[in-house]
């Protein structure tokens, strides 16, 4: 049976998202039509100004609202310009805020270096992370990538990367659950690996 285009359409857009099969994508696509229009509404809404509503940060590219040059962290006044966290995604920025522990600032990646899906230095924003460092005043790099093989070869290669610089480089205690994300991560956890930080050699 051939669905109707549009049915098919949303099933298709569904499928291309990360963890989501063609048996979700129907199922999505199917209770939002049998749904009242307000669901799917809110839903068109909230994507039509996901992207249009929200900027990235000119200095560490974590999510500032549109319009909004810099982030919070970036652009407050009281936190040390000497530490910078290093992590792969926005929502990273978040777990560790949640700690209350860190007042330092951070820098976002946008991902991990991955050679099987094509990510390599130049499509993160390690360029930028190492202008940084060069213009001074850092003291500290945090690598908070993920405990995952990507965040680690992402990592090692940033730890290369800066050991030619005059910078103290540390990495994440051991301890977060290996191959999950440090998103996930809960509180104590992330405050213990924070705190027992280790000097990359
Ligand atoms: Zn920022």
């Amino acid at each position: 049976m051939l669905l109707p285009e549009p049915i098919q359409d949303l099933i298709n857009a569904f499928s291309r998202l990360p963890g989501i099969g063609p048996k979700t994508a129907s199922r999505l696509t199917f209770y939002l039509l049998n749904a009242p229009e307000e669901i799917s509404g809110d839903l068109a809404e909230a994507l039509q100004n996901l992207k249009s509503g929200t900027d990235s940060c000119k200095l560490c590219f974590n999510i500032t609202k549109k319009g909004q040059e810099l982030c919070d962290v970036c652009s407050s006044g009281d936190r040390d310009s000497g530490v910078i966290c290093v992590v792969e995604e926005p929502l990273d920025v978040l777990a560790l805020e949640r700690t209350g522990a860190f007042s330092g600032r951070y820098h976002v990646l946008r991902g991990a270096l991955s050679p099987i899906e094509g990510i390599g230095p130049e499509d993160l924003t390690i360029r930028e992370l190492l202008e940084r460092v060069r213009s001074g005043g850092v003291e500290e790099i945090i690598l908070a990538t993920n405990p995952s093989l990507e965040g680690d070869a992402t990592a090692m290669y940033l730890g290369q990367q800066l050991a030619r610089m005059n910078v103290r480089v540390t990495r994440l205690a051991r301890g977060l659950p290996v191959g999950g994300d440090l998103e996930y991560a809960d509180q104590s956890t992330l405050l213990r690996a924070l705190s027992g930080r280790q000097e990359m050699s």
